[in-house]
């Protein structure tokens, strides 16, 4: 459930009319609801709590969206963060997210960042290889301590809503295999830079399925009892991330509490410390990018396009993974439907969020809001064509502030510098 509903004829953020953020603001602009956000939260700790899985460490995960509103909205309600970089672990510091509640992923951690991560106390490093987990232990005991780690398998089974998001087959870059994890493991509890806690896994996203989740959680199972009867301790599995979200015309996925009532079955009766990654299954639905029409541009031939003030710079999911975005007009129109192509300005033929829709009769300066766009959405923007970096706004209830305002031109050409011999 989101908090974007039609209110008084036209489509609102909560009670915040998204026409009068379009106004003060200007467009494109993406637009987040503090309510969903929390409402995403809330439903999916419940669900994992009411399964008796105790009380997990839900660590965001930060790539989602990492705006640093929306981390504090969610380290508020006791979220932790899921970082990949020293970046997002500067954003989640920033947020007020506790170092100890910071899980630090990705599988190619430099020494540096590896430093950085000891020096603030981050809670887990999960750590993706062999050559890695050295590298981490050499920086931790350069510093006279030692590293918390957990080591990252890859349970090799097929997940995830696109080729270019699935993560957990023995093919992908990510983690290493369970005779591999079991080796590493015990080599690790017997080295003075690192103190082995726990094994994760993270298998893909946007999966709507439970079944390649629970072939991969039964495979962790095995692997945490293996290596405790080897006499080793596992205090903590983490479980990633990845449940899916519903998108226009994709799969309904899996309900949060399907999902904690199959991790409560393939746990039953081990004594174990819950982390879980979630991103898009928080942020997805609790934002939206606001585009105006530009322009009908209509061939002779019929084919109609609608171009937007929104490219493929400010959400690039549909250029990138085929993603399908509901696009909803602000204010409905009677009278029969069209067909659109709904395209941005960018000169690549990429720039297309998508063909042959059929959606109700457009006109130039209508506002229309793309649905699903609060994960990997402004993370992912750039400014492509020298067009300005996308601003972001939150609301709560009847309030609205800009949480990342949009720069000036000149800002942008502040950022560059000549070279001597110009
Ligand atoms: C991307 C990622 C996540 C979050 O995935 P979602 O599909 O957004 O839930 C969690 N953990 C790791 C290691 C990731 O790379």
């Amino acid at each position: 459930m989101n908090h974007f509903e039609v209110l008084n004829g036209e489509l609102a953020c909560e009670v915040v009319p998204l026409r009068a953020i379009a106004e003060a603001v200007g467009t494109p602009v993406y637009v987040y609801s503090t309510a969903t956000l929390e409402r995403h939260y809330t439903v999916l700790r419940d669900a994992l709590v009411a399964e008796g899985l105790g009380n997990p460490l839900i660590a965001y995960a930060v790539k989602a969206n990492s705006n640093v509103a929306v981390l504090r909205t969610l380290g508020n309600l006791g979220a932790g963060a899921d970082t990949v970089s020293v970046g997002e672990i500067k954003r989640a510091l920033a947020a007020g997210i506790s170092p100890d509640r910071i899980v630090f992923s990705g599988v190619g951690k430099t020494e540096a960042e590896l430093a950085f991560a000891l020096d603030v106390g981050v809670g887990e490093i999960n750590v993706e290889s062999e050559p890695e987990m050295r590298l981490a232990s050499t920086v931790a005991q350069a510093k006279g301590t030692r590293a918390t780690i957990a080591i990252r398998v890859n349970p090799d089974v097929s997940a995830g809503g696109h080729a270019k998001i699935s993560t957990g087959k023995s093919d992908n870059k990510f983690g290493v295999s369970f005779s591999e994890a079991e080796r590493l493991y015990a080599q690790a509890s017997n080295n003075a830079g690192l103190k082995p806690v726990g094994v994760t896994c993270h298998i893909g996203s946007q999966i709507t399925e439970l079944a390649p989740l629970e072939q991969a959680f039964t495979k962790m199972r095995g692997l945490v009892e293996r290596l405790r009867a080897e006499g080793l301790s596992v205090e903590r599995l983490d479980l990633g991330g990845g449940l899916g979200v519903p998108y226009f015309n994709m799969p309904t996925p899996a309900t949060p509490a399907d999902y904690a009532a199959m991790i409560a079955r393939t746990f039953k009766g081990m004594d174990v410390q819950f982390a879980f990654e979630p991103g898009r299954v928080i942020a997805a639905n609790a934002g939206v990018l606001l585009a105006t029409v530009q322009h009908i541009h209509e061939r002779p031939e019929g084919r109609k396009f609608a171009v937007l003030d929104a490219a493929m710079n400010d959400l690039i999911r549909p250029a990138m993974y085929d993603a399908w975005h509901d696009i909803r007009p602000i204010k409905a129109r009677t009278g029969a439907s069209v067909t659109y192509d709904v395209v941005g300005p960018i000169c690549e033929t990429g720039d297309t969020f998508t063909r042959d829709r059929e959606m109700q009769a457009l006109q130039a300066g209508d506002l229309v809001a793309f649905m699903s766009a609060g994960a990997y959405g402004a993370v992912m923007s750039s400014e492509y064509n020298s067009r300005l970096l996308v601003p972001e706004v939150l609301v709560k209830g009847d309030q609205f502030a800009v949480v990342r305002p949009r720069p000036t031109y000149q800002d942008m050409l502040d950022r560059e510098r000549s070279a001597p011999w110009l």
